[in-house]
């Protein structure tokens, strides 16, 4: 890449922008425009890690690393430089992409009864919860033909892993939930795999900007736990995708002093509560507070509101959490 194409790289992908995308925030403003704050590069107690957006840079006065927005994707993905272009790339080339494709789903959901029909029987009814977690539905075989209308490459859309290497849709029949730099589908048919994501990261913790103001932390294994929950008036809830935090989850739930309620499942098979066992050993490692919330046998959140469990019931289980 010459000189030319690194600085509109940079131009493009200004640093405060990409760091807010990794949740990093400001604790006070500096002069000239500069700010500081926690450093995303080591275990930082007090803020030293500051940011010049007009210069599009970066320093840290504990781990005494600096540089541009590259220099950052380098440390905090742990990659050398050519693999931190090819993520800055993408990250600058895949917004507007899941963007389109997340708004042509939404608007498919109400045109598809099999769609809305699954959501009412997994107790998704609530139209305010639909437009919160922008929930959509790919039929499958339309959302080629509709992007590359608006301009997108087949390739981008191969790329994306939007669009198999045959050409067809990825996302066939499943309900749609956007994730930050992916897109969650659950099958509603049974025979096909329940869970697809699209290839890459699944992003930090599920709407944590919303739950992360809060010192109580609800943490739920799947998106239909996290919908049941919301759609019950549980504002503090989030959801890794899965039982095991990926490493940027992992900071998100460290990043202060906070009491974390593990809601796994109470799978028959003990899987979602060793899970939950060993998560809790590693988070008290850091300081928090945890507790495990124990389901009755064989259910998760969503199947205990399913079968008529309310929030109350729900607060009871809270109470008797284990800690
Ligand atoms: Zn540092």
């Amino acid at each position: 890449m010459t000189r030319q194409g690194l600085d509109e790289l940079k131009q493009q992908i200004p640093l405060l922008d990409y760091l807010r995308a990794q949740d990093w925030r400001a604790a006070r403003r500096l002069s000239r425009g500069r700010w500081m704050g926690l450093c995303p590069l080591h275990g930082d107690r007090k803020p030293s890690f500051m940011v010049d957006p007009n210069k599009g840079l970066f320093y840290c006065y504990g781990c005494g690393r600096g540089g541009d927005v590259i220099r950052f994707a380098e440390l905090y993905h742990e990659v050398r430089f050519p693999q931190a272009l090819a993520l800055l790339r993408q990250w600058r080339g895949l917004a507007p992409l899941l963007q389109e494709t997340a708004a042509f789903y939404g608007v498919q959901l109400h045109r598809h009864s099999e769609a809305v029909i699954y959501l009412q029987q997994r107790g998704i009814r609530s139209p305010e919860l639909i437009e919160h977690m922008r929930i959509g539905y790919a039929p499958g075989g339309c959302v080629r033909g509709w992007l590359m209308e608006l301009g997108y490459s087949l390739a981008a859309l191969r790329q994306a892993g939007l669009v198999t290497a045959m050409g067809y849709d990825a996302y066939v029949r499943r309900i749609v939930f956007p994730l930050e730099g992916n897109l969650y589908g659950r099958s509603i048919s049974p025979s096909a795999p329940p869970h697809r994501f699209l290839p890459g990261a699944k992003g930090g913790l599920y709407c944590w900007e919303q739950a992360c103001q809060v010192t109580e932390v609800i943490l739920v294994e799947g998106l239909f736990d996290y919908a049941s929950l919301w759609q019950a008036g549980f504002r503090n809830v989030t959801c890794a995708m899965g039982t095991h935090l990926n490493g940027r989850q992992f900071r998100q739930l460290c990043d202060r002093p906070r009491t974390v309620y593990l809601a796994f499942d109470a799978d028959t098979n003990g899987s979602g509560q060793s899970a939950a066992q060993s998560l809790a050993c590693r988070l008290r490692e850091q300081g928090l507070n945890v507790r495990i919330v124990l389901l009755p046998d064989g259910h998760d959140p969503n199947s205990l509101f399913l079968q008529g469990g309310d929030a109350g019931q729900f607060r009871s289980l809270l109470e008797a959490a284990q800690s």
